[in-house]
């Protein structure tokens, strides 16, 4: 799941008292954030294996701090606190740490068996990525029709408001598309990590960019 993360983001921004939009995408992906800058500092760990699922190459057998249940309602929480600080906006502090711990349910569809309760087996994973058929369809599904609700949700109060949904559309399709039809990476190594990191810092300039755009409207 990489561009499906940002659902639970979209649907959480059309709350009126939710974080903005660019903070909400921090949080969808705050885990994996967490995971590749853990991973480049060799706290976590994963290699990559071909053919370990049908789609995704990668063997994540060491993430107990990032992807563990219990890893990520800290995560979770943490983001809250730090959204609670900032805005003293405890509704929206709730909203922005349940989307941070969306981001374990929708891996729990995808992933092989990789994913803990507490950081130790059982081994969690219901594995749809063994299954584009259904995997890809059920991705692209929740990302562009949690974006066609907040757009609908929402108005534009800027000119500038179609040109931000336009690349944000552009870069999600993108990134999408390197992730399920580009080269498999060859290695784990640092360039791999820095490259997620960037595109998940990009996407959510790009939905903070949106999200200052547009306003709710009123119900
Ligand atoms: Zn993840």
């Amino acid at each position: 799941m990489f561009i499906g993360h940002f659902a639970p983001a979209m649907v959480a921004a059309v709350h009126p008292k939710a974080p903005g939009l660019g903070t909400l995408f921090v949080a969808g992906q705050l885990v994996d954030f967490g995971f590749f800058g853990l991973a480049l500092a060799g706290i976590e760990n994963f290699r990559i294996t071909p053919g370990i699922t049908k789609m995704v190459p990668l063997d994540l057998y060491d993430m107990p701090y990032t992807h563990s249940l219990l890893g990520s309602a800290v995560w979770a929480l943490g983001f809250a606190l730090l959204i609670w600080l900032f805005t003293r906006n405890r509704t929206g502090a709730i909203i922005g740490g349940a989307v941070v711990l969306s981001h374990w349910f929708l891996d729990l569809l995808v992933h092989a068996p990789d994913l803990t309760l507490t950081g130790s087996p059982p081994k969690l994973g219901f594995g749809l990525w063994n299954h584009p058929a259904i995997a890809m369809p059920l991705e692209l599904a929740i990302t562009f029709g949690a974006l066609a609700l907040f757009i609908m949700k929402t108005k534009a109060i800027s000119p500038k408001s179609k040109y931000a949904l336009g690349l944000l559309t552009v870069l999600l399709l993108a990134f999408q598309s390197v992730n399920w039809f580009g080269p498999e990476p060859a290695a784990a190594d640092a360039a791999m990590k820095l490259t997620g990191l960037f595109a998940f810092t990009v996407a959510a300039i790009a939905a903070w960019w949106l999200g200052r755009t547009r306003s709710l409207k009123p119900i």
